[in-house]
């Protein structure tokens, strides 16, 4: 059988570093046909040139300007896209069976969507896409017949456990938290967390915004928003535990009381080889789990106290309509700002908060209007920036 085509958008981060090395276990089974990412373009022009990679795209102008006159640093014959209509380019190669969609952010909403209308496979990582557009990545999956494959751990663990099971026979799922860099912080030390505390995270190495949403558990938030698209749940369906270890990535409840989970390593190389090699199953990158060794798996529920952003994100959900979309917004504005210095830890969940009392979770109409709600979201998050600013 020939080998799956696999185009990856964020090949330059975390997600798409961990990618290669799945490529790297498999090359009789997996073949990269394009690559992308936002500017680190000499990053590109390395993997290009290992993995032989024909399609490279850039999104931003000057990296793509620079990357052209320095072209001699990719393979001969390069093809170099340029700005979002080149990741779109990319995301319907004729020569593509798979899109890996790992862009930090809502970039990808639109390659993603092209794919799935190019009739692609989907394998998504950016969370914030289901978020933002749901239901209409969710729609466009169905009516192409196109597979979309969940990469973020715990929906690829979910994704596993349901397996050969009928939606209807789930209660509940119940996904886990590691509870990032302040798990084991006193609340009243939250108010002087940095940047560079909140991003020592203690199992997972991700990039600096989902690091960030770990410590605030928005991630865990987003991820349940997540989760009720991509396996048509009811928000009330959709849950979450602490645990500590992440080594469980998910409980799926039947209604006879029975639960699955999944078990596996904390790295994502479990799941993205999981969601690019499947059905098929074959040796990991790294190794599985060491029965042999002693550890110990704990479970307790999640204190919203400390972090309220997991309970805005429930109401978000029941709200349904666009109050996700907001949510995501105005956290990605919030942690943006955190990053830079320019508001504490503890004024991201208000931010958020605030920003979705001031728009109505009207359901979206289209695409286009849940696009304009987005960055409504994102103007009024910033007016709310200036209340906290250090
Ligand atoms: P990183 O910050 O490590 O990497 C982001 C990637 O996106 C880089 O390749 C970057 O390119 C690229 N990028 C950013 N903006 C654009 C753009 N406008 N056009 C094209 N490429 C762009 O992020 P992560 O890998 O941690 O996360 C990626 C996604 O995966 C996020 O949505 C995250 O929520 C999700 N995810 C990540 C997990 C992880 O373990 N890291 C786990 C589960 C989900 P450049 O390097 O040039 O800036
Ligand atoms: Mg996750």
């Amino acid at each position: 059988p020939r080998k799956k085509r696999l185009v990856l958008l964020g090949a330059t981060g975390s997600i798409g570093t961990n990618t290669l090395r799945v490529l790297r276990a498999h090359p009789d089974k997996l073949e990269l046909v394009g690559i992308a990412g936002h500017s680190n373009w000499a990053k590109l022009a390395a993997i290009a040139t290992e993995f032989r990679v024909p399609h490279v795209g850039i999104f931003d102008d000057a990296s793509f300007n620079t990357a052209r006159a320095e072209i001699s640093a990719f393979p001969a014959g390069t093809a170099l896209h340029h700005g979002l209509d080149g990741l779109n380019a990319l995301a319907t190669l004729p020569d593509a069976d798979v899109v890996l969609v790992a862009v930090v952010g809502t970039t990808g909403l639109a390659p993603a969507l092209a794919a799935l209308a190019a009739g692609k496979d989907l394998a998504l990582a950016s969370k914030e896409i289901l978020v933002l557009a749901g239901k209409f990545v969710m729609a466009a999956a169905r009516e192409h017949g196109a597979a979309l494959l969940p990469v973020d751990s715990e929906h690829n663990a979910v994704f596993q456990c349901l397996a050969g099971h009928p939606g209807s026979a789930v209660r509940r799922i119940v996904l886990t938290a590691s509870g990032g860099a302040f798990r084991d912080w006193p609340a009243d030390q939250l108010a002087r967390a940095t940047p560079a505390d909140a991003l020592r995270h203690p199992n997972w190495s991700m990039g600096p915004k989902i690091t960030v949403d770990s410590a605030t558990l928005a991630n865990k938030g987003l991820e349940l928003m997540e989760a009720k698209w991509l396996f048509n749940l009811q928000p009330a369906q959709c849950q979450a535990v602490l645990h500590a270890q992440s080594i469980v990535h998910c409980l799926v409840e039947f209604f006879d009381g029975t639960m699955l989970a999944q078990l596996s390593p904390p790295s994502m190389t479990f799941p993205i080889q999981h969601a690019l090699l499947h059905p098929e199953r074959r040796a990991g990158v790294e190794p599985p789990l060491d029965l042999a060794r002693l550890f110990s798996l704990d479970f307790r529920p999640v204190d919203e106290s400390r972090f309220p952003l997991l309970r805005i994100a429930r109401e978000a959900m029941e709200a349904g309509g666009v109050a996700p979309a907001v949510y995501n917004a105005a956290n990605e504005i919030a942690v943006a700002a955190f990053l830079q210095g320019r508001i504490p830890f503890l004024a991201i969940p208000p931010v958020v908060e605030q920003s979705l009392g001031l728009i109505s979770p009207a359901d979206p109409v289209d695409l286009a209007s849940v696009l304009a709600v987005d960055a409504d979201a994102r103007r009024i998050a910033a007016e709310q920036l200036r209340r906290y600013s250090l």
